[in-house]
């Protein structure tokens, strides 16, 4: 596996096992760092955690290219 489809399984994994929503930044994209992805669905809290989906509209950004959404998880301090 070359070095470019490395690293498009590393940030669609990471896409995929969610990144942390913070309070400051909202979800930020794993492929390009962007902050506060627009949520496309925001599931009701579940215990203390709250999942999301996010879209990235970077047209630079590989998620944004694949169409691949992004999870992130909130978690009640
Ligand atoms: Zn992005």
């Amino acid at each position: 596996m070359n070095a470019a489809a490395r690293e498009l399984v590393r940030v669609v994994d990471l896409a995929r096992a969610g990144v942390i929503f913070s309070p400051r930044n909202g979800a930020v994209c794993p492929g390009c760092g962007a902050t506060r992805l627009r949520a496309y669905k925001t599931m009701p809290w579940s215990g203390s955690v709250r999942i999301r989906y996010h879209k990235c509209g970077n047209p630079e950004c590989i998620l944004c290219a694949i169409g691949e959404g992004i999870k992130s998880l909130q978690e009640e301090l």
